[in-house]
């Protein structure tokens, strides 16, 4: 059929992702979608004239990057914040009193990104106090699930001599009870509590400057995992900071929003309804646009592995760390009663909501799958397409259950080098094939995504799938080796397997007629290239709606 592309790009390495099809050397577009697929220009264009004509010089052409979890308000915010990822406790420090001097008294020192497992133990409330008098001080870790914060703060939540219990996370103390400016899992929301909600205009800046990064990146679609609530949520509105950024033109890549559970409540709808819980006017899963659209309910069941908070069925690995939470005998926690979680988890598939659940212990994915489970047996919906966020301590049995489910476990191939060492410590050598599966995830017939829960670890893409591919710690260390998968294998996560993990892979995931013109073009191929280089290859171009938003093309 005779058509007129907008855009033809020519000369490419068209890898498709389209089993039907899966090489081609030209791909044309036109009103936003793609129009044809070929090996001839000619033959695409229809005998029309191309609007625009790009020469890709046998770059590589695939569907555009889908991160799959991000936390896209929470990167845009932390480039903002102080980078404390430092091998050295007093370099931390360092940063900190430089940073305190260059900040008016009274404001806040907000930092992320440190590590206790490199640099030796958490940072003291005490230290904090000397180096910045005067300053609110927020150290969060890298994992996102813990913080340490300063004598002021501490003061501010009145708690400077005593540490209260809170359900579901821990102020840690020390042998006499005082709190040493360490705050675990929901003890966090305490310190946010401070800060949040923050106001839309920053929110929406927040959002600009993370979509900015991401289009340079080859992403063109990222899900936020978790929004409106609890201790990662930055604002109750926080939907309108994305809804004034795309009418402000600031929204480049699309964006699918997960709600966190704590954002649910109970609503009286009609009982044949079967709406027991949700956010109001019933809006749920599948709500939106191709733009920006309501994913899952986001729900954590548990914690972080290199916190050692994670719910595991055996203690971790080595005893005390030195701050507490990885006593002798600690199997992690919770981060609410079993039951409640277990039935939120069901009302939600109930009410027509996708569910997300964080599970990282094998605990807590045990819970998980049984709520999955439940949820199955008690209000039988077709393809629910649930998730189980991270999936990080797997045993064999849980592999061939979220087979069995149709649940997808939604893994981060960056955490093997950034946060990799910690992990392999704290779960100990008998539990290393556990860690972040992915070739018998394939294997038992399972799709597979790509993610990087940034801004945990760095989140661009390519880095991510060398992750997938090479599979080795920052010391060097194979981790869980048994597990990686191949470079055409981690490109499929990243794009279709991402579509798939939203229920999207009608509208994209891979380059077909009719399927949104969301491109990314890269220097060379992923899959061709030696899996040493994948990180140092070169996003070219990304065109997102048929648009070219951003080039380095000549
Ligand atoms: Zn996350």
């Amino acid at each position: 059929m005779p058509y007129a592309p907008d855009l033809l790009l020519v000369n490419a390495n068209v890898r498709t992702m389209d089993p039907a099809r899966p090489r081609a050397a030209a791909v044309a577009v036109a009103g936003g979608k793609i129009a044809g697929v070929g090996d001839d220009a000619s033959e695409l264009a229809g005998g029309a004239r191309a609007g625009n004509v790009i020469d890709l010089k046998g770059a590589t052409l695939i569907p555009g990057f889908h991160d799959v979890h991000n936390h896209m308000i929470g990167f845009g915010l932390s480039l903002t914040e102080l980078d404390l990822r430092v091998d050295r406790l007093d370099e931390l420090y360092a940063r900190v009193a430089a940073r305190a001097a260059a900040t008016p008294a009274g404001e806040w020192i907000i930092g992320a990104g440190y590590d206790q497992t490199k640099t030796g133990a958490h940072p003291h409330r005490d230290a904090l106090d000397r180096i910045a008098p005067g300053h609110r001080v927020w150290l969060k870790h890298a994992s996102s699930h813990l913080c340490v914060v300063n004598s002021l703060v501490l003061g501010d939540l009145g708690i400077d001599s005593g540490a209260p219990p809170v359900d579901g996370g821990r102020v840690a103390a020390d042998a006499s009870g005082r709190p040493t400016g360490l705050m675990e899992e929901r003890a966090q929301e305490l310190v946010g509590n401070l800060t949040r909600p923050y106001p839309l205009a920053t929110l929406t800046s927040a959002v600009a400057a993370a979509g900015e990064r991401y289009v340079r990146e080859g992403l063109t679609s990222v899900t936020e995992a978790g929004v409106g609530g609890g201790w990662i949520g930055q604002s109750p509105v926080e939907l309108a900071a994305y809804v004034a950024a795309r009418e402000q033109g600031r929204l480049p890549v699309r964006v699918e929003l997960m709600v966190i559970s704590d954002a649910f409540h109970a609503l009286a709808a009609h009982p044949s309804d079967g709406i027991e819980i949700g956010i109001d006017l019933g809006l749920r899963t599948g709500f939106g646009d191709d733009w920006l659209r309501l994913g899952p309910m986001k729900i954590f069941t548990d914690g972080s592995l290199v916190g050692r908070t994670a719910a595991m069925s055996a203690p971790y690995d080595g005893g005390p760390d030195g701050d507490g939470p990885g006593d002798a005998g600690n199997r992690g926690y919770l981060q609410a009663d079993p039951d409640r979680l277990l039935a939120t988890i069901v009302a939600a598939h109930q009410a027509g909501w996708r569910v997300a659940a964080h599970a990282i212990g094998d605990r807590a994915i045990d819970l998980a799958l049984d709520a999955f489970d439940a949820a199955a047996a008690k209000y039988p919906r077709r393809d629910p397409r649930h998730r189980i966020e991270h999936f990080a301590a797997a045993r064999p049995d849980q592999v061939a259950r979220v087979a069995a489910l149709g649940v997808i476990p939604v893994g981060q191939g960056r955490f093997a080098t950034e946060l990799g060492d910690g992990m392999l410590a704290a779960v100990g050598a008998d539990r290393h094939s556990w860690l972040y599966r992915q070739r018998s995830v394939l294997d038992a017939g399972v799709v597979l995504p790509g993610s990087s829960d940034r801004p945990v670890v760095t989140g661009a893409p390519l880095l991510g799938i060398h992750d997938m591919v090479n599979r080795r710690t920052a010391a060097g260390t194979p981790f869980n080796a048994a597990e990686a998968i191949t470079a055409a294998e981690a490109l499929r996560a990243y794009t279709w397997g991402s579509a798939y993990a939203s229920k999207a892979e009608h509208a994209k995931g891979s380059i077909e007629v009719g399927k949104l013109a969301d491109l990314t073009v890269l220097s060379e191929d992923p899959a061709a290239v030696s899996p040493d280089r994948i990180a140092g290859l070169e996003v070219l171009a990304t065109i997102i709606d048929g648009q070219l938003r951003y080039s380095v093309l000549d």
